[in-house]
Protein backbone atom coordinates (compact mmCIF):
# COMPACT_ATOMS: atom_id res chain seq x y z
CA UNK A 1 0.00 0.00 0.00
CA UNK A 2 0.63 3.63 0.14
CA UNK A 3 1.74 5.56 2.99
CA UNK A 4 2.87 8.89 4.50
CA UNK A 5 6.12 7.62 6.48
CA UNK A 6 8.45 10.13 8.37
CA UNK A 7 12.00 8.81 9.36
CA UNK A 8 13.10 11.97 11.73
CA UNK A 9 10.80 14.55 13.68
CA UNK A 10 10.35 17.10 11.84
CA UNK A 11 11.99 16.13 8.70
CA UNK A 12 9.97 16.08 5.08
CA UNK A 13 7.62 13.09 5.20
CA UNK A 14 7.28 11.44 1.76
CA UNK A 15 4.57 8.86 0.24
CA UNK A 16 6.23 5.17 -0.40
CA UNK A 17 5.22 1.58 -0.70
CA UNK A 18 4.70 -0.12 2.32
CA UNK A 19 4.03 -3.49 3.50
CA UNK A 20 -0.56 -3.92 3.55
CA UNK A 21 -1.27 -4.36 7.70
CA UNK A 22 -3.07 -7.46 8.72
CA UNK A 23 -5.67 -7.46 11.27
CA UNK A 24 -5.03 -8.75 14.90
CA UNK A 25 -6.76 -11.68 16.32
CA UNK A 26 -9.75 -9.03 17.48
CA UNK A 27 -8.73 -6.05 15.26
CA UNK A 28 -9.98 -4.80 11.92
CA UNK A 29 -7.81 -3.40 8.77
CA UNK A 30 -9.96 -0.42 7.50
CA UNK A 31 -9.39 0.63 3.72
CA UNK A 32 -8.46 4.61 4.69
CA UNK A 33 -10.96 6.95 2.19
CA UNK A 34 -10.57 9.69 3.93
CA UNK A 35 -8.59 10.94 7.09
CA UNK A 36 -8.28 14.60 8.61
CA UNK A 37 -5.21 16.55 8.67
CA UNK A 38 -5.06 17.58 13.21
CA UNK A 39 -2.34 19.14 14.63
CA UNK A 40 -2.28 16.65 16.97
CA UNK A 41 -0.61 15.14 13.54
CA UNK A 42 1.72 17.99 13.35
CA UNK A 43 2.63 17.77 17.32
CA UNK A 44 3.33 13.81 16.57
CA UNK A 45 5.64 14.81 13.46
CA UNK A 46 7.34 17.34 15.73
CA UNK A 47 8.50 14.53 17.84
CA UNK A 48 6.68 16.10 20.57
CA UNK A 49 4.18 12.49 21.52
CA UNK A 50 6.45 9.77 23.48
CA UNK A 51 4.10 6.97 22.30
CA UNK A 52 5.93 7.42 18.36
CA UNK A 53 7.99 5.19 17.22
CA UNK A 54 9.92 5.69 14.37
CA UNK A 55 9.90 5.42 11.29
CA UNK A 56 5.95 6.50 11.20
CA UNK A 57 2.89 6.83 9.44
CA UNK A 58 0.33 9.71 11.23
CA UNK A 59 -2.93 9.91 10.89
CA UNK A 60 -6.13 9.23 13.35
CA UNK A 61 -9.13 10.65 12.03
CA UNK A 62 -10.34 8.21 9.47
CA UNK A 63 -13.43 6.92 7.46
CA UNK A 64 -13.65 4.19 5.68
CA UNK A 65 -14.65 0.49 4.35
CA UNK A 66 -13.75 -2.94 6.60
CA UNK A 67 -11.03 -4.59 4.29
CA UNK A 68 -10.71 -7.72 6.85
CA UNK A 69 -11.16 -8.68 10.30
CA UNK A 70 -9.46 -11.02 13.15
CA UNK A 71 -10.73 -14.33 14.31
CA UNK A 72 -12.35 -12.83 17.28
CA UNK A 73 -14.37 -10.09 15.85
CA UNK A 74 -18.02 -11.23 16.46
CA UNK A 75 -19.87 -7.25 14.97
CA UNK A 76 -18.25 -6.82 11.65
CA UNK A 77 -17.52 -7.74 8.19
CA UNK A 78 -15.86 -6.60 5.14
CA UNK A 79 -17.61 -3.95 3.23
CA UNK A 80 -19.46 -2.27 6.37
CA UNK A 81 -18.47 1.51 6.44
CA UNK A 82 -17.16 2.89 9.58
CA UNK A 83 -15.30 5.19 11.59
CA UNK A 84 -13.07 4.83 14.83
CA UNK A 85 -12.74 7.39 18.06
CA UNK A 86 -8.72 8.26 18.55
CA UNK A 87 -8.31 6.50 21.64
CA UNK A 88 -9.29 2.92 20.85
CA UNK A 89 -10.39 0.84 24.14
CA UNK A 90 -9.19 -2.56 25.15
CA UNK A 91 -12.32 -3.05 26.18
CA UNK A 92 -11.60 -4.80 29.35
CA UNK A 93 -9.53 -2.43 32.05
CA UNK A 94 -11.22 -0.29 35.30
CA UNK A 95 -11.96 2.42 33.30
CA UNK A 96 -13.76 0.42 30.40
CA UNK A 97 -15.91 -1.78 32.91
CA UNK A 98 -16.93 2.20 34.47
CA UNK A 99 -17.86 2.83 30.20
CA UNK A 100 -15.08 4.97 30.40
CA UNK A 101 -13.13 3.78 27.19
CA UNK A 102 -11.40 7.34 26.34
CA UNK A 103 -9.48 7.32 28.95
CA UNK A 104 -8.74 3.26 28.71
CA UNK A 105 -5.48 2.51 30.39
CA UNK A 106 -4.21 -0.02 27.37
CA UNK A 107 -5.75 2.27 24.84
CA UNK A 108 -4.07 2.66 20.99
CA UNK A 109 -4.01 5.39 18.96
CA UNK A 110 -3.37 5.31 15.35
CA UNK A 111 -0.84 7.58 14.22
CA UNK A 112 0.47 7.36 17.64
CA UNK A 113 1.07 4.54 19.21
CA UNK A 114 1.49 2.48 15.44
CA UNK A 115 0.73 3.36 12.06
CA UNK A 116 -2.18 5.39 11.32
CA UNK A 117 -4.29 6.15 8.40
CA UNK A 118 -2.04 8.83 6.21
CA UNK A 119 -2.31 5.37 3.94
CA UNK A 120 -4.42 3.58 1.93
CA UNK A 121 -5.21 0.52 4.59
CA UNK A 122 -4.99 1.00 8.43
CA UNK A 123 -5.19 -1.82 11.21
CA UNK A 124 -7.46 -0.92 14.33
CA UNK A 125 -7.49 -2.49 17.70
CA UNK A 126 -10.45 -4.26 19.42
CA UNK A 127 -13.02 -4.01 16.55
CA UNK A 128 -15.82 -4.80 18.46
CA UNK A 129 -15.22 -2.17 21.39
CA UNK A 130 -14.09 0.62 18.84
CA UNK A 131 -15.71 0.96 15.89
CA UNK A 132 -18.58 2.81 14.77
CA UNK A 133 -21.16 2.21 11.72
CA UNK A 134 -22.07 5.02 9.27
CA UNK A 135 -25.10 5.63 7.59
CA UNK A 136 -24.89 6.01 3.74
CA UNK A 137 -25.72 9.46 3.93
CA UNK A 138 -22.25 10.44 5.61
CA UNK A 139 -20.33 11.35 3.37
CA UNK A 140 -16.36 9.90 4.30
CA UNK A 141 -15.02 12.79 4.08
CA UNK A 142 -17.36 14.70 7.00
CA UNK A 143 -17.20 11.30 8.94
CA UNK A 144 -13.55 11.28 9.07
CA UNK A 145 -13.46 14.17 11.36
CA UNK A 146 -15.62 12.88 13.86
CA UNK A 147 -13.38 10.54 15.83
CA UNK A 148 -11.26 13.15 17.30
CA UNK A 149 -12.13 16.93 16.94
CA UNK A 150 -15.79 16.51 16.60
CA UNK A 151 -16.35 13.82 18.91
CA UNK A 152 -13.82 15.50 21.29
CA UNK A 153 -15.58 18.80 21.14
CA UNK A 154 -19.09 17.22 21.67
CA UNK A 155 -17.95 15.43 24.71
CA UNK A 156 -16.23 18.66 26.03
CA UNK A 157 -19.39 20.68 25.50
CA UNK A 158 -21.62 18.26 26.55
CA UNK A 159 -20.59 15.94 28.64
CA UNK A 160 -17.61 17.33 30.54
CA UNK A 161 -18.62 21.13 29.96
CA UNK A 162 -22.83 20.03 30.81
CA UNK A 163 -23.62 23.27 28.69
CA UNK A 164 -27.29 24.31 28.97
CA UNK A 165 -29.34 26.81 27.06
CA UNK A 166 -28.39 30.26 27.49
CA UNK A 167 -26.02 29.65 29.28
CA UNK A 168 -22.58 31.62 27.28
CA UNK A 169 -19.82 29.64 26.00
CA UNK A 170 -16.40 30.73 25.03
CA UNK A 171 -14.64 29.37 22.76
CA UNK A 172 -10.66 29.97 22.70
CA UNK A 173 -9.14 28.37 19.48
CA UNK A 174 -11.38 28.25 16.22
CA UNK A 175 -9.55 25.77 14.88
CA UNK A 176 -11.05 22.26 13.80
CA UNK A 177 -12.19 21.33 16.94
CA UNK A 178 -13.12 24.94 18.51
CA UNK A 179 -15.20 25.23 15.29
CA UNK A 180 -16.80 21.95 16.15
CA UNK A 181 -17.75 23.18 19.39
CA UNK A 182 -18.96 26.54 18.40
CA UNK A 183 -21.32 25.03 16.54
CA UNK A 184 -22.69 22.16 18.94
CA UNK A 185 -22.50 25.09 21.46
CA UNK A 186 -24.99 26.66 19.49
CA UNK A 187 -26.58 23.84 18.45
CA UNK A 188 -27.27 23.43 22.44
CA UNK A 189 -29.01 26.92 23.09
CA UNK A 190 -25.86 28.33 24.10
CA UNK A 191 -24.44 31.93 23.37
CA UNK A 192 -21.35 31.34 22.08
CA UNK A 193 -18.16 34.08 22.03
CA UNK A 194 -15.81 33.14 19.72
CA UNK A 195 -11.75 34.41 20.35
CA UNK A 196 -8.96 33.51 17.55
CA UNK A 197 -5.90 35.61 16.40
CA UNK A 198 -7.50 34.98 12.62
CA UNK A 199 -10.06 37.04 11.56
CA UNK A 200 -11.06 34.42 9.24
CA UNK A 201 -11.30 31.62 11.68
CA UNK A 202 -14.02 34.17 13.49
CA UNK A 203 -15.93 34.71 10.31
CA UNK A 204 -16.65 30.84 10.29
CA UNK A 205 -16.99 31.04 13.62
CA UNK A 206 -19.68 33.54 13.15
CA UNK A 207 -21.30 31.35 10.53
CA UNK A 208 -21.34 28.61 12.62
CA UNK A 209 -23.63 30.15 15.27
CA UNK A 210 -21.29 32.90 17.33
CA UNK A 211 -22.93 35.32 18.79
CA UNK A 212 -20.17 37.35 19.54
CA UNK A 213 -16.18 37.25 18.56
CA UNK A 214 -13.26 38.35 20.00
CA UNK A 215 -9.81 38.87 18.01
CA UNK A 216 -7.22 38.08 20.21
CA UNK A 217 -4.19 40.36 19.34
CA UNK A 218 -2.72 40.33 22.20
CA UNK A 219 -4.45 42.00 23.92
CA UNK A 220 -6.60 41.13 26.60
CA UNK A 221 -9.20 38.37 25.55
CA UNK A 222 -10.37 37.41 28.90
CA UNK A 223 -11.56 40.76 29.91
CA UNK A 224 -12.84 41.45 26.62
CA UNK A 225 -15.20 37.85 27.33
CA UNK A 226 -15.91 39.18 31.00
CA UNK A 227 -17.64 42.33 29.03
CA UNK A 228 -19.17 41.05 26.19
CA UNK A 229 -20.87 38.12 29.18
CA UNK A 230 -21.70 40.48 31.56
CA UNK A 231 -19.38 39.56 34.00
CA UNK A 232 -17.73 35.63 32.19
CA UNK A 233 -18.76 32.85 30.51
CA UNK A 234 -20.67 30.39 32.22
CA UNK A 235 -18.11 27.31 29.96
CA UNK A 236 -15.05 28.21 28.19
CA UNK A 237 -13.15 25.87 26.40
CA UNK A 238 -9.70 25.85 25.56
CA UNK A 239 -9.82 24.39 21.96
CA UNK A 240 -6.14 25.43 20.65
CA UNK A 241 -4.28 24.18 24.02
CA UNK A 242 -1.23 26.59 24.49
CA UNK A 243 -0.57 27.81 28.16
CA UNK A 244 -1.78 31.62 27.20
CA UNK A 245 -5.05 30.39 25.79
CA UNK A 246 -5.24 28.08 28.92
CA UNK A 247 -4.91 31.11 30.88
CA UNK A 248 -7.55 33.31 29.21
CA UNK A 249 -9.92 30.55 29.23
CA UNK A 250 -9.99 30.29 33.10
CA UNK A 251 -9.95 34.14 33.28
CA UNK A 252 -12.79 34.21 30.96
CA UNK A 253 -15.17 32.56 33.56
CA UNK A 254 -17.81 33.90 35.80
CA UNK A 255 -18.11 32.66 39.57
CA UNK A 256 -19.01 28.94 39.67
CA UNK A 257 -17.84 28.34 35.59
CA UNK A 258 -16.35 25.75 34.08
CA UNK A 259 -13.23 25.26 32.15
CA UNK A 260 -12.72 22.43 29.65
CA UNK A 261 -9.35 21.64 28.46
CA UNK A 262 -9.56 20.41 24.74
CA UNK A 263 -6.60 21.22 23.05
CA UNK A 264 -3.42 19.26 24.19
CA UNK A 265 -0.50 21.10 25.75
CA UNK A 266 2.54 19.04 25.27
CA UNK A 267 5.27 19.90 27.93
CA UNK A 268 7.19 21.11 24.99
CA UNK A 269 4.58 24.19 25.14
CA UNK A 270 5.72 25.55 28.72
CA UNK A 271 2.92 24.92 31.34
CA UNK A 272 0.00 27.07 31.90
CA UNK A 273 -0.11 29.34 34.76
CA UNK A 274 -3.74 28.75 36.34
CA UNK A 275 -5.04 31.59 38.86
CA UNK A 276 -5.56 29.22 41.41
CA UNK A 277 -6.49 31.85 43.83
CA UNK A 278 -9.55 32.74 41.55
CA UNK A 279 -10.27 28.69 41.27
CA UNK A 280 -10.94 28.77 44.97
CA UNK A 281 -12.65 31.84 45.69
CA UNK A 282 -14.86 32.08 42.51
CA UNK A 283 -15.32 28.32 42.73
CA UNK A 284 -14.40 27.49 39.62
CA UNK A 285 -14.04 24.18 37.71
CA UNK A 286 -10.98 22.86 35.92
CA UNK A 287 -11.93 19.91 33.89
CA UNK A 288 -10.49 17.68 31.12
CA UNK A 289 -11.79 15.88 27.96
CA UNK A 290 -10.08 13.58 25.95
CA UNK A 291 -12.27 12.37 22.77
CA UNK A 292 -15.04 10.14 23.01
CA UNK A 293 -16.22 6.32 23.64
CA UNK A 294 -18.05 4.65 20.72
CA UNK A 295 -20.54 3.57 22.64
CA UNK A 296 -21.35 7.40 23.72
CA UNK A 297 -21.58 8.32 19.91
CA UNK A 298 -24.95 7.65 19.06
CA UNK A 299 -26.84 11.26 20.44
CA UNK A 300 -24.46 13.06 18.33
CA UNK A 301 -24.62 10.80 15.38
CA UNK A 302 -28.60 11.63 15.83
CA UNK A 303 -27.90 15.20 16.07
CA UNK A 304 -25.92 14.77 12.55
CA UNK A 305 -28.65 12.97 11.12
CA UNK A 306 -31.34 15.51 11.83
CA UNK A 307 -28.91 18.20 10.64
CA UNK A 308 -29.08 20.05 13.61
CA UNK A 309 -25.37 19.56 13.74
CA UNK A 310 -23.19 19.99 10.03
CA UNK A 311 -19.92 18.56 10.14
CA UNK A 312 -19.82 18.04 6.38
CA UNK A 313 -19.50 22.66 6.86
CA UNK A 314 -15.93 22.21 8.66
CA UNK A 315 -14.60 20.45 5.52
CA UNK A 316 -12.42 23.15 3.61
CA UNK A 317 -10.22 21.62 1.18
CA UNK A 318 -9.79 17.99 -0.05
CA UNK A 319 -6.56 16.71 -0.89
CA UNK A 320 -4.77 13.65 -2.25
CA UNK A 321 -1.87 11.26 -0.25
CA UNK A 322 0.33 12.77 -2.19
CA UNK A 323 0.02 16.21 -0.98
CA UNK A 324 -0.02 15.02 2.70
CA UNK A 325 3.75 15.36 3.25
CA UNK A 326 3.81 19.14 2.90
CA UNK A 327 0.36 19.72 4.17
CA UNK A 328 1.60 18.25 7.55
CA UNK A 329 4.57 20.84 7.27
CA UNK A 330 2.94 23.52 6.82
CA UNK A 331 0.57 23.13 9.94
CA UNK A 332 2.84 24.61 12.00
CA UNK A 333 3.79 27.90 9.75
CA UNK A 334 0.48 28.43 8.29
CA UNK A 335 -2.29 29.86 10.43
CA UNK A 336 -4.93 27.70 9.23
CA UNK A 337 -8.25 29.59 7.98
CA UNK A 338 -10.13 27.39 11.06
CA UNK A 339 -11.63 24.66 8.34
CA UNK A 340 -10.51 20.86 8.53
CA UNK A 341 -8.22 19.55 5.52
CA UNK A 342 -9.54 16.34 4.74
CA UNK A 343 -6.93 13.85 2.64
CA UNK A 344 -8.43 10.80 0.20
CA UNK A 345 -5.70 7.83 0.69
CA UNK A 346 -7.23 6.10 -2.73
CA UNK A 347 -6.63 8.87 -5.00
ZN1 LIG B 1 -7.12 14.90 15.65
ZN1 LIG C 1 -9.50 -0.20 28.68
Amino acid sequence: MRAVVFEQYGQPADVRKVADPDPSRHGAVVRVEATGLCRSDWHGWMGHDPDITLPHVPGHELAGVIESVGAEVANWLPGDRVTVPFVCACGRCGSCAAGDHQICERQTQPGFTHWGSFAQYVALDNADTNLIGLPEELSYATAAGLGCRFATAFRAVVAQGRVAPGEWVAVHGCGGVGLSAVMIAAACGARVVAVDVAPAALELARAFGAAECVLATGGETASAVQELTGGGAHLSLDALGSPRTCAASVRSLRRRGRHVQVGLLPSAAGDPVIPMERVIGWELEILGSHGMAAHAYAPMMSMVRSGALRPDLLVTSVIPLDEAPAALAAMGTVRGAGGVTIIEPQR
